[in-house]
């Protein structure tokens, strides 16, 4: 009656990992017919990718009777979509103490886990700009180490100018306000593969992979010259702000050094009068 009426999907496998029974809350995944499945692989219904870690956890089960083993895998419903599963597996033994099989418990995970996804996406990513963030950012560099192609990356630092002017004039929410405008036009005016980032404040991070300091000079240049000419709408007035920047080939020396160097050039551009940009050499 349990089997009947769980939401859980019970299994009995045989020490070969064919199915013996299958609970018809295996119905779930789309239309597979529990009686169809007797006699059948339970891999088959494993997604690919898992069906090799699968079998290694029905080994390990059958290797230790008694142990509990708990493991996540992903099923291809019938309707082609992908759902999480979690099991809880052990080997059963007959009365002569003999492995029997292995008898599991199965359960669809998948709303728990988009959720955990959605804040693990809400941890990488800026409340008020959307942007990512600082960690966001890391992480996308982290990709360009492990890839081994960091090296080749280019990036810049952007500080808003006199931005304690705007809140002290505007209010801090028109300065909200330009800080996402900021943020909009930089994703508008940046490249499709390029990751900007805000660092925090009114300062702002961009990653160009594959790309020289010439060349993100001159993307740079176009972001910070139309910022100058386009007047933002924030809170019922239309402000002008500039920005400054430095920017840095990463290289052999890496992202700290990088960003060091970037900060040098920002602090350059400042002292120089704002709205500008200044490349490492
Ligand atoms: P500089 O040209 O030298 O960069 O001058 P600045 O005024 O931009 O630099 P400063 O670092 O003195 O001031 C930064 C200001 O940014 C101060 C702070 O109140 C403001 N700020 C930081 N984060 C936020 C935010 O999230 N919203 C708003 N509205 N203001 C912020
Ligand atoms: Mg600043
Ligand atoms: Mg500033």
């Amino acid at each position: 009656m349990f089997a009947e009426h769980s939401s859980d999907l019970l299994m009995h496998l045989a020490p070969n990992g064919s199915v013996r029974f299958v609970s018809p809350s295996i119905r779930q995944f789309g239309g597979l017919d529990p009686e169809a499945m007797i006699g059948t692989d339970s891999a088959d219904f494993v997604h690919p990718d898992d069906r090799i870690a699968i079998t290694q956890e029905h080994r390990a089960c059958l290797a230790m009777p008694g142990i509990v083993r708990h493991f996540r895998h992903r099923v291809i419903a019938t309707d082609g979509s992908i759902r999480w599963c979690e099991a809880h597996a052990r080997a059963i033994m007959d009365q002569a103490g003999a492995i029997d099989g292995v008898i599991s418990i199965v359960r669809d995970v998948t709303d728990q886990r988009s959720e955990i996804e959605q804040l693990e996406a809400a941890a990488l990513t800026d409340s008020l700009t959307g942007l990512t963030n600082r960690r966001g950012f890391e992480r996308k560099v982290g990709e360009r180490v492990r890839q081994s192609r960091v090296s080749r990356d280019c990036l810049a630092i952007f500080d808003l100018d006199n931005f304690k002017q705007v809140n002290d004039l505007y209010g801090h929410s028109a300065g909200d306000a330009v800080l996402c405008a900021f943020a909009r036009l930089a994703n508008l005016m940046l490249r499709h593969g390029d990751t900007v980032a805000r660092l925090g404040g009114e300062e702002f991070v961009v990653l160009f992979p594959d790309t020289g300091s010439a060349q993100a000079a001159e993307i740079c240049e176009r972001l910070r010259r139309r910022l100058g000419e386009t007047r933002l709408a924030a809170g019922g007035s239309a402000i002008r702000v500039t920005v400054s920047g430095g920017i840095a080939a990463i290289g052999p020396k890496g992202l700290e050094a990088a960003l060091r160097m970037a900060d040098a050039e920002l602090y350059r551009a400042k002292n120089a009068g704002r709205d500008q940009l200044s490349i490492a050499a």
